[in-house]
C-alpha cells in the first residue's frame, strides 16, 4: 500500500540526553525537507519513536507505544523506529510490529528523508549502518532554539566495554567530533539564543581533537574556547567517565567561572570486586581521589552519579559497600538502576544473577540514602543568592521555573519575566526536588 506524503511529524525521544540531542538534530532535518512539527493535540503524519537500549523496560516500551499509534480503524500513521533499539533488534521491529515503516539506527538518521522516499512507496525501510562518513557532515546548520538551554553531541559511541551495557554495541566505537564543527555549532547555538550548552558524550571527558593551530585538546581546552564567545553564559558537560578525569578538566572548574560547578561521575558500585567484575578499569580510591581533587579547586561543587545494583555476584557486603561510598561522596544528585541483563553482553550470562526481590529491596535502600542527601544539598542552598536561567514556564499562574549553577530546579513567581532571562534570586525553602525563590536582581537587557 502507497502511503500519502507525511506533512507533519512528531518526534518521542526516549533516554539519555544524546537522544534528545539526536531527536532535534532530526527535527530540524525534517523541518528543512519542508514538514513541520505537529502541535499539542495535532495529529501527526509521521512520528518518529527515538529509542533506548538500556534496560530492558526501555526497550520494551517501544512496542507498547507502536500499538498505541493505531486508531480504531487499525490504521496508524508512517511510523519510524530510531534509536539504540532500532540499532540492536534490526529487522526484529518489522518482524514483531508490522505497523512500522522505517527503522533507523542513531549513526544513519541524516539518511531519514530517503527512508520516507521508501516508505512511500508502501516498502519498509531499514538502515542500521554505522558508515565512515559522518551524519554530522550533512545535517542542516543549527537554527533559531526555542529553549535557552541546548544540548551539543561532542563524543559517540564507547570503547570500555562494561560487562553490563549495550552502548558500545549499539552507538558503535568511540569518536570525538572535530574541534572547528564543535566551536562552529556552538556559535550558531548561541545566535539562535542559547545561553547554556551542554556538552554531550558517552564519555564525554574523553573527547580529543587538533584545533585550530594543529594542537591536540581535551575537553578542557574545547570548554576554554566555547568561553569565549560571547553570549554563552554557561556551560556543562555529561557523562564523565572516571578515567579519562584529567587533571586539565579538574583546574579548569577553578579557572573558568562559565564552566559550572557540577559533575557527573558515575562510580556504578562501592565494590572494588563488582567493579572489576564490570570491567570499570577504576576503583574505588581513584574515583574518590578525583571528587577530592575536584572539591579541592571547586569547594561547591555538586557531585551526580549512576549506581546499578544487583549486579552478578553482588553480595550483602558488596552492597554495604556502595553505601558506604555514597555516604563517603556525599551527592547532591544521582541516578540508581536495578541491574538488567542486556542481550550480547557479558554479564548477562555470568553466574550468581541476583533475585529481584533482593535486588528492590536494595535499590530502596540506596535510594532513600540518595534521596536524603539530595534533600541536604538542596537544604544548603537556604537563604543564598544566585543566578538563575529561566528554562520554562510552572504551573502556578506568573510562575517561571529556572536552574541554579548547580543544576536544582528553582520556582519562581515573576510575571514580568520570561523564559531565557538570567535573574538573581534568594532560595526561600527547599523540598527534596526543587527551591523556591524570590527575585532580588533582573540581568541588564
Ligand atoms: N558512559 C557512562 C559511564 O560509564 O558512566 C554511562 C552511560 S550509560 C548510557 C548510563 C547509565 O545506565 C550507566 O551509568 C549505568 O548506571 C546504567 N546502565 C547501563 N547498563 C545498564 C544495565 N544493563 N542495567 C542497569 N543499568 C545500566
Ligand atoms: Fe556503557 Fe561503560 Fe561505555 Fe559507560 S563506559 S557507555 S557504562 S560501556
Amino acid at each position: 500500500m502507497n502511503r500519502s506524503d507525511p506533512k507533519k511529524f512528531r518526534i518521542k525521544s526516549f533516554g539519555c540526553q544524546m537522544n534528545v540531542y539526536d531527536g532535534e538534530r532530526m527535527s530540524e532535518m525534517l523541518v528543512d525537507q519542508g514538514m513541520s512539527s505537529a502541535g499539542d493535540g495535532e495529529d501527526a503524519d509521521l512520528v518518529v519513536l527515538n529509542t533506548c537500549h538500556i534496560r530492558e523496560k526501555a526497550a520494551e516500551k517501544v512496542y507498547s507505544d507502536i500499538g498505541r499509534l493505531r486508531d480504531k480503524d487499525g490504521n496508524s500513521p508512517m511510523i519510524a523506529v530510531a534509536g539504540c533499539v532500532a540499532q540492536a533488534e534490526g529487522k526484529e521491529i518489522s518482524r514483531r510490529a508490522p505497523s512500522v515503516d522505517i527503522v533507523v539506527g542513531p549513526q544513519a538518521y541524516h539518511r531519514l528523508p530517503g527512508l520516507i522516499d521508501r516508505a512511500k512507496t508502501g516498502k519498509k525501510a531499514l538502515d542500521t549502518d554505522m558508515p565512515a562518513a559522518s551524519k554530522f557532515d550533512v545535517l542542516p546548520t543549527r537554527k533559531k532554539q526555542a529553549r535557552p538551554t541546548a544540548f551539543l553531541t561532542v563524543q559517540e559511541g564507547c570503547d570500555k566495554f562494561c560487562t553490563y551495557c549495550v552502548v558500545p554495541y549499539t552507538r558503535g566505537a568511540e569518536i570525538s567530533r572535530p574541534w572547528s564543527d564543535l566551536v562552529n555549532e556552538a556559535k550558531a547555538l548561541v545566535d539562535g539564543g542559547v545561553k547554556e550548552i551542554t556538552l554531550l558524550g558517552q564519555n564525554v571527558n574523553a573527547w580529543t581533537s587538533e584545533d585550530d593551530k594543529g594542537q591536540m585538546q581535551g575537553l578542557d581546552g574545547l570548554i576554554r574556547a566555547l568561553d569565549h564567545i560571547d553570549g554563552l553564559e554557561r556551560i556543562r558537560y555529561t557523562t564523565s567517565h572516571p578515567n579519562d578525569m584529567t587533571e586539565a578538566l579538574i583546574a579548569a572548574h577553578g579557572e573558568i567561572s562559565a564552566l559550572m560547578p557540577y559533575l557527573h561521575l558515575p562510580v556504578q558500585s562501592g565494590s572494588d570486586r563488582i567493579l572489576k567484575a564490570m570491567n570499570r578499569s577504576h576503583t574505588t580510591e581513584s574515583y574518590l581521589g578525583i571528587l577530592s581533587r575536584m572539591r579541592k579547586v571547586r569547594p561547591d561543587i555538586a557531585i551526580s552519579g549512576d549506581f546499578i545494583v544487583g549486579f552478578p555476584g553482588e553480595t550483602d557486603a558488596d552492597f554495604e559497600e556502595t553505601l558506604a561510598i555514597v555516604r563517603e561522596a556525599n551527592y547532591a544528585q544521582a541516578y540508581s538502576f536495578k541491574y538488567s541483563p542486556r542481550p550480547g553482553t557479558p554479564a548477562a550470562t555470568m553466574e550468581d544473577q541476583i533475585a529481584p526481590d533482593v535486588m528492590d529491596e536494595r535499590l530502596q535502600r540506596l535510594q532513600s540514602l540518595l534521596n536524603e542527601q539530595q534533600h541536604d544539598f538542596n537544604r544548603t542552598a537556604l537563604g543564598r543568592q544566585t543566578d538563575i536561567l529561566l528554562e520554562r514556564n510552572g504551573k502556578l499562574d506568573g510562575q517561571l521555573v529556572g536552574k541554579t549553577p548547580w543544576l536544582q530546579s528553582v520556582h519562581i513567581i515573576a510575571p514580568e519575566l520570561a523564559i531565557g532571562d538570567m535573574v538573581d534570586v534568594t532560595i526561600e525553602s527547599a523540598g527534596p526536588n526543587s527551591l523556591q525563590g524570590k527575585v532580588t536582581r533582573r540581568e541588564a537587557a
